[in-house]
């Protein structure tokens, strides 16, 4: 890596350790007694793309607003007050904190403890270019300038429940790491294919999406632009396959003009990837095998040739694991199953719909006497709540909070069996069977939400 570009990547993301001066408070104190934690956290900074503020200048408001918060910060977005940080407000649109290690975070970390770095990035809002074929209308890829705008809080949205995004994130840094120092791949064997298989509407697209996203944001100290090719290899392969040669070609020249360019980061997402084999069968029994072989196996070696650009991640997906094409699974490192989610996973996505409905005031929670709202646990405060004796449920608001999200555990039960996709609809779903559409008490709401996933189940 050329020294212009270290000093870039050193510019752009800073690692930020601070040792404290602990408070007078004796709390502090204690909490200042713990040890580092070896343990890296990291700041993603979205500016607005209005700003103009020089990127130092936003870097160092932001380190100093998470110093000033030094007791404690959670996971996830941090608000900006617009009194306290009005330099922050005026520049920047949202600061979120991703912790490393998503299993273990149970919310709440120690500035001092951990070290930091921050990424800045803004949003591309240019929107998908498309290329179609010109004979045929054959829409054969979509490219986005990442990161961009329709990818925001893509990542944040998925909930897996095994650390599946962590090994994700880790794994690709570590594969475009490998490549860009040169690592000889015949002595350390590693590449840069990814294939995410399992049933339709788990996430898979979604994912592949939201980790070129993400690794965008993460890379871009090291690269200038990013960009993703999307490819859905069943519109590729559902034509004629005289066409899609012609596809195939025209794809990978489009590929291959863009990694020429060694500052730019590509990600090729080719979606169904079982269509390949598919087609191949279909070739072996029809008339006309030779052309379909040939524009599958064109593919494959295409993809193969990519291997020697560091500056390129595939990422496939496929509905069918059985079905993928052997050749296609050998050419993947990691391979990893994305199953319908379980109940954790199934009472999350509903607690972020139902969060969402109450923001637009779709619905409404009950309001308690007191001056606080009741609001839905997450699944890990709530199961700790339920299996600890000495509920922390001193507070009549902490009590009504408690049930509410007792009803929403239910609710998730009986959701179990519907994919991710089903599940963002159900609340829409449930919504249109009201007869009055005014606002509804979310406690009805999840009666007809468990209802209309019995119905979705049934329906099967
Ligand atoms: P697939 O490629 O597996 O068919 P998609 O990526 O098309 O699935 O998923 C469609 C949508 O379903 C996603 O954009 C997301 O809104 C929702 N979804 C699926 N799985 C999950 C999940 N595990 N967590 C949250 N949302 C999910």
């Amino acid at each position: 890596c050329d020294s212009d570009r270290m000093v870039e990547l050193a510019n752009c993301m800073e690692v930020c350790q601070t040792s404290i001066v602990p408070s007078q408070d004796v709390q502090d104190v204690q909490l200042a007694r713990l040890p580092p934690i070896d343990k890296v956290d990291i700041a993603e900074v979205c500016i607005k793309p209005t700003s103009r503020a020089p990127i130092a200048e936003v870097q160092g408001q932001v380190k100093r607003m998470l110093e000033k918060r030094n007791l404690s910060y959670a996971n996830g977005p941090l608000s900006i007050a617009q009194d306290g940080e009005p330099f922050l407000f005026e520049h920047v649109q949202s600061i979120c904190i991703c912790d490393a290690d998503e299993q273990g975070s149970n919310g709440v970390l120690l500035f001092w403890q951990v070290n930091l770095k921050i990424y800045l990035y803004q949003l591309n809002d240019e929107g998908p270019g498309e290329e179609t074929e010109e004979t045929e209308g054959i829409s054969s890829f979509q490219e986005w300038v990442l990161p961009a705008r329709e990818f925001f809080g893509l990542w944040e949205s998925l909930i897996y429940d095994t650390g599946l995004k962590k090994r994700l994130l880790q794994y690709s840094e570590t594969a475009l790491l490998f490549a860009d120092k040169g690592v000889d791949s015949h002595l350390v064997s590693w590449n840069r294919v990814i294939l995410l298989h399992g049933p339709p509407g788990t996430g898979k697209t979604s994912l592949c999406k939201a980790l070129a996203q993400k690794l965008s944001i993460r890379f871009n100290g090291r690269y200038n632009q990013s960009q993703l090719i999307e490819v859905n290899a069943h519109s590729l392969f559902s034509k004629w396959f005289s066409e899609s040669g012609k596809l195939v070609t025209k794809l990978f020249y489009k590929i291959q003009e863009l990694i020429e360019e060694e500052d730019i980061l590509v990600f090729v997402l080719i979606d169904e990837v079982e269509s390949l084999a598919a087609a191949r069968q279909t070739a072996l029994a029809g008339s006309e095998p030779s052309d379909s072989i040939r524009v599958v196996n064109a593919l494959l070696t295409q993809l193969d040739k990519l291997k020697s650009w560091k500056n390129v991640v595939v990422l496939t997906t496929s509905n069918i694991t059985a079905a993928v094409d052997i050749a296609f699974v050998d050419r993947a490192d990691i391979k990893a199953y994305i199953g319908l989610p379980n109940l954790q996973a199934c009472y999350e996505i509903l607690r972020s719909c139902l969060k969402e409905l109450l923001r637009t005031g779709i619905i409404s929670l009950p309001m308690h006497a007191g001056t606080k709202e009741v609001d839905f646990l997450s699944f890990k405060t709530l199961i700790h709540w339920s299996t600890d004796s000495e509920q922390p449920c001193a507070e009549e608001e902490s009590e009504a909070s408690f049930h509410l999200s007792r009803s929403l555990l239910a609710t998730a039960q009986a959701c179990q069996g519907l994919s991710g996709r089903t599940l963002r609809k159900l609340p829409f779903l449930a919504h249109a069977t009201l007869a009055n559409k005014l606002i509804c008490d979310c406690s009805k709401f999840l009666l007809i939400l468990a209802d209309t996933a019995q119905r979705e189940l049934s329906e099967r």
